[in-house]
């Protein structure tokens, strides 16, 4: 069973807010509560208990973390009790705030008391609370009473439409320096050192393979992974097998240290960062050759890709057995092949998908967008308006894929994309669709300059009909 998913809203304006909050982190992974990961501390205006903005007073530095504990709400609200007395924290009227903790959320738990009411009442208007929280638990839903849940994405996509002005007013305010976290999560490089890390563990493992250069949205699969399993061991591996000839393997970007500390606050335990001669050494020569869904679209384009993923995939699915494996539908064709290849090939454990992760003006997260330059970034969000554009004609009841295509292709290219492919597919097979009727996806990839940026979106055929991603879809983040 998954460990239920709490969380706290962290907050000081104090004059070192930034080591209150990371003495708060400290001070709350210990005796029955794990801290899994927290978000980076923004620093925003401080709040009026009614809501409004006070100028005149010292600015309040911010951040979310997500803890696993048995420990029962009103229990750990009176943890989080002490922890503020312990800091020095009176609760009288004035404008100080030594350290603020606050329940956010307990799993589905909705509870309206004098004590405590969950999920915490104001949670729905503050940025500074969703900004991070959206960073490290972007799906995680929301529970209210006598409705349906909402994803925290869904929130903030809200907000950010409504009050736009409340998330700008925020800045950014550095990492939580969560040393003993950081030293926990072991850097093994041999595949001796591996199997011994992997042989110590107990409970479930889940492994997030990347290729480094880590954002938020790889943050985001780790904190899930985190969230679900006892164990999450991530790889950084830059793959050469998937690197076609006129693709720059040397340009991929690289940040082992920071990868690392960003692995460590969203609760990896430990990286597995192997080198390619231990991985593919002299002499080796046999391939995963992935067919069916790895056809078509990135296959055709880049003839060889999958292959490389998938061999890489299943050796380091070998080498770290994990229960569950987490990856992103940002790379909705990728995912697919993975599904494919693990049922085919019947490796034990499951593949988890993992929503989107997307910047505010809903361009998805990756590694390669660091190389746009600044008129670049601004015409690439595009890409997520025209898939936008497109879902909603779909939603309107166009249910011709050859008219869906050609109209986001036009509004591309008008923007100064040029799209290699923009297809609506099978979300399984990948196979083409000529017409909408059931759940189906579409799939692009466009450059910009020498910048290639892919994305996708879940589409429902007519009005009301909503495949379940489709909510996570909405706004900015998805
Ligand atoms: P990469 O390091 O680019 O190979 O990606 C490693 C994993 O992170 C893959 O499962 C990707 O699908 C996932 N990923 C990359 N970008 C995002 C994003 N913006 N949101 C969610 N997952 C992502």
């Amino acid at each position: 069973m998954s460990p239920t998913r709490i969380f706290i809203a962290l907050g000081s304006n104090d004059a070192d807010a930034v080591a209150r909050l990371d003495a708060a982190l400290l001070a709350l992974d210990t005796d029955g509560v794990r801290v899994a990961g927290a978000a980076r501390y923004v620093r925003g205006p401080y709040l009026t208990a009614a809501g409004d903005v006070d100028g005149s007073a010292t600015p309040v530095c911010n951040t979310v973390a997500e803890v696993r504990s048995a420990l029962p709400p009103e229990a750990l609200l009176a943890r989080l009790q002490r922890i503020e007395r312990a800091a020095g924290r009176v609760r009288v009227g004035g404008t100080s705030r030594t350290l603020d903790l606050d329940l956010l959320a307990y799993g589905d738990v909705c509870c309206e008391g004098a004590r405590l009411t969950l999920p915490h009442p104001r949670f729905a208007t503050r940025a500074f609370v969703l900004e991070p929280w959206e960073e490290i638990a972007a799906d995680f839903l929301v529970p209210a009473s006598g409705t349906r849940a909402v994803p925290v994405v869904a929130h903030a996509a809200t907000l950010r439409r409504d009050h736009p002005e409340r998330f700008t007013a925020l800045d950014p305010a550095g990492a939580p320096r969560f040393a003993d976290r950081a030293a926990a999560c072991t850097v093994l490089e041999t595949r001796e050192d591996l199997a011994a890390w992997r042989s110590a563990q107990p409970g479930l493992v889940g492994v997030v393979p990347t290729m480094g250069a880590l954002h938020p949205g790889h943050a985001s699969l780790v904190q899930r992974a985190a969230a679900e399993c006892d164990a999450v061991i991530a790889t950084l591996f830059v793959n050469p097998l998937q690197f076609g000839p006129g693709e720059d393997l040397a340009r991929y970007p690289r940040s082992f240290e920071a990868d690392c500390a960003l692995l460590a606050r969203h609760g990896a335990d430990a990286v597995y960062a192997p080198s390619a001669e231990d991985l593919f050494p002299t002499g080796f020569a046999t391939w995963i050759e992935p067919g069916g869904a790895a056809q078509g679209l990135e296959g055709a384009e880049r003839p060889g890709h999958f292959r490389g993923v998938a061999t890489v995939v299943v050796k380091l699915w070998t080498r770290t057995r994990p229960d569950r494996g987490y990856f992103g539908r940002k790379d909705a064709q990728q995912l697919a092949v993975l599904r494919q290849v693990v049922r085919d090939l019947e490796l034990p454990g499951e593949v988890i998908a993992c929503p989107t992760v997307r910047a505010p003006d809903g361009l998805a997260r990756s590694s390669r967008n660091r190389f746009l330059s600044e008129q670049e970034r601004k015409v690439a969000s595009t890409l997520c308006a025209a898939l936008a554009a497109l879902a909603q004609r779909a939603a309107l009841g166009q249910a011709d894929c050859a008219i869906l295509e050609r109209l986001a292709v036009e509004q591309l290219e008008r923007a100064g994309l040029r799209v290699d492919y923009l297809v609506v597919v099978d979300p399984t097979s990948m196979g083409a669709q000529t017409t909408l009727r059931g759940a189906a996806l579409v799939l692009a990839a466009v450059r910009l300059g020498d910048v290639r940026l892919l994305d996708n979106r879940w589409l429902a055929p007519a009005l009301g009909v909503a495949a379940a991603p489709t909510a996570l879809d909405a706004g900015g983040r998805a």
